[in-house]
């Protein structure tokens, strides 16, 4: 918690910055891409906003947009062009799209960077139906993430998120965003 123009704000445990938790937190994923989650994560249930479902399911669809930008962007800021996070095939940003290990109807989990990765579009359609392609999906999460960045998505999908928590991670990503040209 800290103050901000005089109103409490919750800051990312990670980060320390407002407008996202730990969980949502893209800071945490770029350094865990390089190096595995060491410590537990302790999480916190969020509570329901019932009301307002338009305009929820409209910061829904704008946070798919800045999310997908944000990451298909920083890949290729790191290393010229994004990678399939399932088959590692290289890709250009129109090739690349969001896939999620946990289904997107998940809202808790739908904007974690560890549950939501850059994939092709071939993987992201037969993503649900086969298999073996859901098992490479989580032998990955583990390989690159660590075990516990699994186990928190796997524990999370059921949480509630706020309206008003996911407008908070939307103006996260547009400032985010802002870094790279239209
Ligand atoms: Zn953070
Ligand atoms: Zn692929």
């Amino acid at each position: 918690m800290a103050w901000i123009n005089g109103q409490k704000v919750k800051l990312c445990k990670y980060c320390s910055e407002p407008g996202h938790t730990q969980f949502q937190c893209p800071k945490r994923k770029l350094e865990t891409q390089k190096k595995q989650i060491k410590k537990p994560i302790t999480r916190k249930h969020q509570k329901t906003s019932g009301k307002r479902n338009d305009e929820r399911r409209k910061i829904i669809n704008l946070l798919d947009k800045e999310f997908s930008r944000y990451w298909r962007m920083t890949q290729i800021e790191s290393h010229g062009c994004c990678r399939c996070f399932i088959c590692n095939k290289l890709l250009s940003y129109e090739d690349a799209c969001i896939g999620h290990y946990k289904s997107r109807r998940y809202i808790s989990t739908r904007f974690n960077p560890f549950n939501a990765n850059v994939i092709c579009y071939k993987c992201n359609e037969i993503n649900s139906k086969q298999p073996e392609i859901l098992k490479t999906y989580r032998k990955n999460i583990i390989d690159r993430y660590g075990v516990l960045a699994l186990e928190e998505i796997e524990n999370s999908i059921n949480d509630k998120i706020s309206t008003e928590e996911l407008k908070n991670i939307l103006s996260h990503y547009r400032q985010l965003n802002k870094q790279f040209k239209k």
